[in-house]
């Protein structure tokens, strides 16, 4: 039997980032197997994030942005980030990196395969791939089975980040390539939380994103004709090519997602809950978690870092969760709020869990709090989400 100090099962974003902290660091000549189903040839996401350091991907930044803007019912916020950059990765760029530098180490095997099975056992665990097993010291799991989320309203709150885009070529300069919307919420919003996110990556080249806090999964036809409607109509833009897609389902839920599963085995990624219930953003915290497992082994000679999100940051997803639950389309207005009223780095302070008490006391007060305490008081009473209130007109959707 093959047997690896370190077994990563999935390659994709916490995997691969895995891989690269550990090969950042005095591990880097452990014996580290990586096995994917898939090659990782193809760009199929970009991830964006805020930042106001370096990181370790730095060379692979595609774009950035000093500004950000939210379109709301009050008009256009223009917002400057100041000492903070939003920048984008796209998927591709990071998937060749990764693995040139992987390939880099004759320690390192990536292997193409399924991953069957994960087993604890006393001194190792053991990873069934393609019908064969191999040994690991540590087995880091990145395999998530979005079926382990049953849509219990109780005491779990379990919705949808969907969202569809387009990257698309105008034959005129129409982009404003000095700021990313970041939130565009004039679409109908059907009881539900729906924006649309634009990032110009040239005056003529933009990814454009449908994006909606849901429990359904839109139809096709419903993301096409909705960014029909935002390009045409909304934004005027009359004539454009396609030249990709990119579509994505994330949980947005309060579910808890176990990382310590065995001895030998930890949950990374999606499914170590590295995923922001409140706003699906994830990369940056998978390089946090990257770091603190790399911290871990080299201190303790384990990677149970025992660094969970703060209990606070935890209620307040949650509390947002069952707001966008119960009356998503009141998000609209709280959002434009939250960006009129607090200073972008106090926001993304908020956002990445740093922030102070006193800050986190400054930013909730300045928001509509009454239907933040009505829906804690609902949900004290009763434990249930309150229903939602369906609102004419609504998207056509299929259940998933
Ligand atoms: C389209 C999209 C866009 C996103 N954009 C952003 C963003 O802008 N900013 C942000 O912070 N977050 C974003 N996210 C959220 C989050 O950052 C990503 O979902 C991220 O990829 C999660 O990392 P992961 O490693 O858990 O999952 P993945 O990156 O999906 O990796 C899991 C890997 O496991 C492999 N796999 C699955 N099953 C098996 C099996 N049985 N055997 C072997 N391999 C298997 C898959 O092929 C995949 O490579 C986005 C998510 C999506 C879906």
């Amino acid at each position: 039997m093959e047997q690896y100090d370190i077994i990563i099962a999935g390659g994709g974003a916490a995997g691969l980032s895995l891989a690269y902290h550990l090969l950042c660091s005095a591990l880097q000549d452990c014996s580290i197997l990586i096995i994917d189903k898939s090659p990782k040839d193809q760009n199929d996401r970009t991830w964006c994030f805020w930042t106001d350091q370096p990181t370790l991907f730095d060379d692979i930044v595609y774009r950035s942005w000093n500004q950000l803007q939210i379109v709301g019912d009050a008009g256009t916020q223009t917002i400057d980030l100041n000492r903070y950059q939003y920048q984008m990765i796209r998927g591709i760029d990071f998937y060749t990196h990764v693995q040139q530098k992987l390939a880099e180490y004759p320690n390192v095997t990536w292997q193409r395969g399924v991953v069957e099975q994960i087993t604890d056992g006393a001194d190792a665990a053991y990873v069934t791939v393609n019908g064969q097993i191999v040994r690991g010291t540590w087995v880091f799991d990145s395999i998530f089975r979005p079926a382990v989320l049953k849509r219990d309203p109780r005491p779990h709150h379990h919705i949808n980040l969907n969202f569809k885009g387009w990257e698309i070529e105008t034959p005129d300069a129409v982009f404003n390539t000095a700021a990313a919307t970041l939130m565009d919420f004039r679409t109908p919003q059907a009881s539900e939380t729906r924006f649309f996110y634009l990032l110009p990556l040239s005056e003529r080249r933009a990814l454009v994103e449908f994006t909606a806090f849901s429990p359904d999964h839109f139809s096709h036809t419903a993301y096409e004709q909705a960014l029909m409607t935002y390009l045409e109509t909304t934004l005027g833009i009359g004539e454009y090519t396609i030249l990709s897609r990119e579509n994505g389902v994330v949980p947005a839920t309060d579910h808890p997602f176990p990382r310590q599963t065995g001895q030998h085995v930890y949950t990374i990624g999606t499914k170590g809950g590295q995923i922001k219930p409140s706003t699906g953003y994830a990369f940056v915290r998978i390089q946090q978690d990257s770091a603190a497992i790399v911290a871990s082994l080299l201190e303790h000679g384990h990677p149970f870092t025992g660094a969970g999100n703060p209990r606070h940051y935890q209620l307040l997803d949650s509390l947002l969760l069952q707001v966008m639950q119960s009356y998503g389309e009141r998000i609209k207005p709280i959002f434009s709020v939250m960006f009129q009223r607090n200073p972008i780095e106090r926001i993304f302070r908020f956002l990445d869990e740093r922030a102070s008490l006193r800050e986190v006391m400054a930013l909730t007060t300045s928001l509509p709090i009454r239907l933040f305490l009505q829906t804690l008081a609902q949900s004290l009473l009763t434990d249930r989400p309150a229903p939602r209130r369906p609102v004419l007109p609504r998207l056509s959707t299929q259940r998933g």
